[in-house]
């Protein structure tokens, strides 16, 4: 497996005397042999392949799945509570291990089309507790599905629908059942509040700042679901 390592603009040539090649396509730097890896292994931080405690199967039934976040529960996650470039490095590492594809679809980054990956956060709610259990590379039809509540508010239902059918091959009754539940989970979810478990991003020596009510409120508030 090739690894990638994001490296910061002035340390370019460093770098190329090192051996290391740059990818264009995804714009990160990679070692084309296990001894310039070594080399720049020692030089730069690793972008994380694997995060401790992290369960990679977590939610991967069905195989794409509506996960509503609790209305107590917004703006509390990964992206708004480490910094920017540790952000990036996060989801860098996210898409680079899941070979820069969806890892629900398969579906590739196509630029030309404005299909870009993300890195998507992946939550278990128990005991009062939001933890953070896995992260994963998904494109945007795939991401459209999962905040189907956001979809809905923004006009995309009927692309979601679409996507959740194919993906699960399922029929419109298997959908509506799906709906239903997961709305009825985000309903009893949003009645009480949670604490923020990221254990799994602490243990890769990535600092952890929760945001303040207030920064939390600057940022807006989502769109609810349906009722
Ligand atoms: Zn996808």
């Amino acid at each position: 497996m090739t690894i990638y390592f994001q490296l910061p603009f002035a340390d370019k040539e460093q770098a190329k005397g090192l051996g290391a090649r740059y990818d264009h396509d995804h714009k990160l730097w990679y070692a084309p042999d296990p001894t310039t890896e070594q080399r720049m292994a020692e030089h730069w931080k690793r972008l994380p392949q694997v995060f401790p405690g992290e369960d990679r199967t977590w939610g991967s039934t069905p195989r794409l799945s509506v996960d509503l976040i609790p209305s107590t529960c917004w703006h509390t996650n990964v992206r708004s509570s480490v910094s920017s470039d540790d952000w990036k490095r996060i989801a860098d590492g996210v898409k680079a291990r899941a070979g820069f594809q969806c890892e629900v679809c398969a579906a590739k980054a196509d630029p030309a089309a404005q299909v870009f990956l993300e890195a998507h956060e992946r939550f278990e709610f128990a005991d009062g507790v939001q933890r953070l259990k896995r992260l994963t590379c998904i494109c945007p039809a795939c991401h459209q599905a999962i905040h189907f509540g956001r979809s809905v508010a923004t006009g995309q239902e009927p692309a979601a629908r679409a996507h959740l059918l194919k993906v699960n091959g399922w029929t419109e009754w298997e959908l509506e059942q799906h709906l239903r539940q997961a709305y009825a989970v985000w309903s009893q979810r949003s009645q009480q509040a949670w604490s923020l478990d990221l254990s799994i991003i602490e243990a890769i020596g990535v600092a952890v700042k929760l945001p303040t009510p207030e920064e939390r409120k600057r940022q807006g508030v989502e769109l609810p679901p349906r009722p």
